[in-house]
């Protein structure tokens, strides 16, 4: 625990007092003009790496908003005198105010579409600056004095300390927000939207957030990028910058301030190492010899196909010789990128800081931090007293798609307290109708009621936070993160804190309650033990049971289970009676859809039949299952699984 606390609170210590260092013990100004850029592009790709790593979106508007920033705070010295800090705060606003203009339209946009929201922002803003001579000179350039900063002139290596500074502080701001709910929430996001909405999360709030801020520190970085050159152009902002951006970031490593320190120095060195042959020669050297350890170690481990481990010491092998070869390496520059992005994404996707991480860990023997005793799951997920009467009511719900009545008039009431079964052929229209209910899909006609209020319609996230919580037939977990922050993601009433509070890291004590009560649910579900797997890791029913356990994360009054069982083992299927039952004995309402006859004969007191969208039967499981409709039903469909209502197999 110690141990790791101080070797990587260390390792970050001693890389920024080395690079404090550097322009004392070595006088030179390309050396310092070298490491002024490695901040300034350091704050930039932290930024870029929330929306690409993060929120798992293309960005193509960092190199923009980095030209927005460095003109508004050029402008804002040139035309109101303001001073360094003034200026800086200007940029990083503009930052954060184009972002979020951006953002709100662009991000109900998915991938492809997303970028191309992106990269039509970068021209509109590229052309903006270009041609509106009036404000910003246009292609002639905008000459920026240096403010003063606090009243004192700084001299390039106090401006250096300066950037250095707020790269230190940028760091650890969102050293903080990353590893809070805002994090998880940001990553949930791109791993399952639909599941982040059904978590009371809020999918769309936390991207056009995650996406601001990201704008808002590549204008801040812009700010700096003008007063280290003092001398802005247009073209500066353009397309090149942003490819060279993305290999930073990809480079470095995604999901990691340590990755975007080291793509930011790549980047920083690229253009050097291009325009020295023998460098540039060593470079494609260490180059080839990653590509072979990455891709022996791929190999040996079996974690990569040998297409993998090859193609990047091939294009590495033909940088080798190019370099050899090729005497104006820079006329080179866009095939050299194209070979360094191709390596990387297919050799390397977790990025050099991802592979050394895993490297490191090992050497050290650094294990991953303690995790609390779990909280106690009276704290956690109260008992709730059964108080009975109606908790959800159905009225005539319909649901159409174009002419298929995949709900067609139900109208059912759960009662408080009881395990409702919800049975039916395939396609009779089971997970349209918690859909509806759950806030998927707006329904065509009909009202739902909880407790007598109208439920809303048509949103997951407002459904989520009246106290219904759903798992998901086809599986939808968050499965990048662990199983525990899968459980996190989703707890209600736990995080508190508002952002200044996270960003200075004082949310500490909420999230060590959080963890605890996340692990409290593990437990409840037998995964205790696999709180630091990654779900999609996790067997596949293991997978089901986290999802139980991620619903439980709001605790619900109303519990609905998409065919849980679905794909099960038989041990697996009697663990779930097991999970169902404890949970049912905490006074949660449950709305299980099942196949399994036996399952709902065990479990359920109620039990209401589906079919072609209409309710055909009502009533205990003994008497649906004689019920002459319910049969014929079941005999009609050639696919029916074994155990179903039917006395008699369908052939
Ligand atoms: P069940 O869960 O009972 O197996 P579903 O609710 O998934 O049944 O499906 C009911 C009917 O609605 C099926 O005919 C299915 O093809 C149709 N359906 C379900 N979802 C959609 C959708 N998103 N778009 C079009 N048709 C759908
Ligand atoms: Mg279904």
């Amino acid at each position: 625990m110690w141990k790791r606390l101080l070797l990587i609170r260390g390792a970050e210590l001693a890389a920024l007092a080395l690079l404090a260092a550097i322009p004392l013990m070595v006088d030179n100004s390309y050396v310092l003009g070298l490491l002024t850029l490695l901040a300034i592009y350091g704050i930039l790709l932290i930024g870029l790496d929330v929306t690409v790593g993060y929120l798992g979106q293309v960005n193509l508007a960092q190199a923009a908003f980095l030209g927005l920033g460095a003109y508004a705070a050029g402008l804002c010295v040139a035309n109101f005198d303001f001073g360094m800090l003034a200026a800086l705060a200007a940029a990083l606003v503009v930052g954060l105010i184009f972002g979020t203009l951006l953002a709100f339209p662009a991000l109900r946009l998915e991938g492809p579409q997303f970028a191309l929201a992106t990269l039509s922002f970068s021209a509109l803003s590229a052309t903006t600056l270009n041609e509106w001579e009036g404000l910003t000179l246009g292609a002639q350039g905008l000459q920026v004095s240096r403010p003063p900063f606090l009243g004192m002139a700084l001299d390039a290596p106090e401006f250096f300390w300066l950037c250095l500074l707020l790269l230190a502080l940028v760091w650890m701001a969102m050293r903080n927000l990353l590893s809070s709910q805002w994090g998880r929430a940001f990553e949930a996001l791109r791993d399952s939207p639909i599941a982040t909405d059904a978590m009371g999360v809020g999918t769309y709030r936390h991207k056009v957030a995650g996406f601001a801020l990201a704008s808002g520190l590549g204008g801040l970085a812009g700010g700096l990028y003008a007063f280290n050159f003092q001398y802005l152009q247009p073209q500066s902002f353009g397309w090149d910058l942003m490819v060279i951006l993305l290999l930073g970031v990809v480079l470095g490593g995604r999901k990691s301030l340590w990755g975007a320190l080291v793509g930011a120095s790549l980047i920083a060195l690229l253009p050097n190492l291009l325009s020295n042959r023998g460098l540039f020669q060593i470079f494609s050297a260490i180059g080839l010899l990653i590509a072979l350890a990455a891709g022996g170690q791929g190999l040996l481990k079996k974690t990569t196909r040998p297409f993998q481990a090859l193609a990047p010491v091939a294009a590495m092998g033909i940088l080798m010789v190019g370099s050899l070869i090729v005497e104006n390496t820079e006329d080179w520059r866009k095939a050299i990128f194209a070979l360094m992005l191709f390596s990387v994404v297919v050799g390397l996707p977790e990025g050099l800081m991802g592979f050394a991480a895993r490297f490191l860990t090992r050497l050290f023997h650094i294990e991953p931090p303690r995790l609390p005793a779990p909280a106690s799951l009276d704290t956690v997920l109260p008992k709730r007293t059964a108080n009975g009467g109606a908790l959800l009511e159905l009225r005539g719900l319909e649901r159409y798609f174009g002419g298929v009545k995949a709900v067609d008039g139900v109208s059912m009431t759960v009662q408080a307290g009881e395990i409702h079964g919800l049975i039916g052929p395939n396609g009779s229209g089971k997970s349209t109708a918690v859909n509806v209910i759950s806030g998927l899909y707006v329904p065509t006609g009909g009202d739902m009621l909880l407790r007598g209020k109208l439920l809303p319609v048509g949103s997951l996230f407002k459904v989520a936070r009246t106290g219904v919580a759903r798992t998901f037939q086809n599986l939808q977990l968050f499965g990048e993160l662990s199983a525990l922050d899968n459980v996190m993601v989703a707890l209600k009433d736990v995080y508190r804190s508002p952002l200044p509070l996270v960003l200075l890291g004082l949310a500490r004590a909420e999230e060590k309650r959080a963890r605890a009560a996340a692990l409290a649910l593990l437990e409840l579900v037998g995964l205790g033990d696999q709180a630091r797997s990654l779900a999609k890791d996790l067997t596949y029913g293991d997978q089901r049971f986290l999802e139980i356990a991620r619903a439980l994360a709001r605790k619900p009054e109303l519990l609905i289970l998409d065919e849980p069982a679905a794909g099960l083992a038989h041990p697996d299927v009697n663990k779930l009676m097991g999970i169902i039952k404890r949970i049912h004995e905490r006074g949660i309402s449950i709305i299980l859809i099942e196949h399994h006859m036996d399952v709902i004969s065990e479990l359920c007191g109620v039990v209401t039949v589906l079919d072609g969208g209409k309710i055909i039967a009502a009533g205990t499981a003994e008497q649906v299952k004689r019920d002459p409709k319910v049969i014929e039903a079941y005999l009609g469909v050639a696919d029916d699984p074994a155990g179903a209502a039917a006395p008699a197999q369908a052939g």
